[in-house]
C-alpha cells in the first residue's frame, strides 16, 4: 500500500474495524516514511453474480455500470458523489442479498429506479426514460404523474 502523500511503499496498519457500510473493512494506516496517516477501505469479495441482459447474453455483474447510469441521471442535480456511492451500496446489497447467482438487467433497473425515486425526482425520471425507453411523451408524463402522488 503506497502512502498517498509521499508515495513511500512502507505503510503499517494501526487500526482495523468494520466500516459502517456493510461488506467493508476500514483500516487506518500510517506511513513509515513521512509518518502521516490515512484511511483505506477494503471490500470483501462477494460471490460473482451474472447479469442476464435483454438479448439473453450473460455478463459478470459490474458495479461501475450502475454507477455510471446513476451519475448520468444525476448530471447537474443536487446529489453528491457520497450520496451516489451510498445509493450504489444499497442497490448492491439488495442484489447480493438475493443469494442468487443470476439477475436480469431489468430487475437491476427496477431496483435502481426504486432507490432513485426516493433520492431525486429529476434523476429518477431521467433514468426511467432511458431505461424504459419511453416511446412517447404521454408515457413519460404518466410516469411523472405517478411520482407526484
Ligand atoms: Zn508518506
Amino acid at each position: 500500500m503506497k502512502c498517498p502523500y509521499c508515495n513511500a511503499e512502507d505503510t503499517k496498519v494501526i487500526d482495523s474495524r468494520p466500516a459502517e457500510e456493510s461488506n467493508s473493512i476500514r483500516r487506518r494506516r500510517q506511513c513509515e516514511s513521512c509518518g502521516r496517516r490515512f484511511t483505506t477501505y477494503e471490500k470483501i469479495e462477494t460471490i460473482p453474480v451474472m447479469v442476464i441482459k435483454k438479448d439473453n447474453n450473460r455478463e459478470p455483474y459490474d458495479r461501475s455500470k450502475i454507477e455510471s447510469g446513476i451519475l448520468r441521471a444525476c448530471h447537474k442535480r443536487p446529489v453528491s458523489i457520497h450520496q451516489i456511492n451510498e445509493l450504489v451500496d444499497e442497490i448492491e446489497n439488495i442484489i447480493f442479498n438475493r443469494e442468487e447467482k443470476e439477475i436480469k438487467s431489468s430487475e437491476i433497473g427496477e431496483i435502481v429506479m426504486d432507490k432513485l425515486k426516493d433520492l431525486e425526482e429529476v434523476a429518477y425520471v431521467r433514468f426511467a426514460s432511458v431505461y424504459r425507453e419511453f416511446k412517447d411523451v404521454s408515457t413519460f408524463l404518466e410516469e411523472l404523474e405517478k411520482l407526484r402522488k
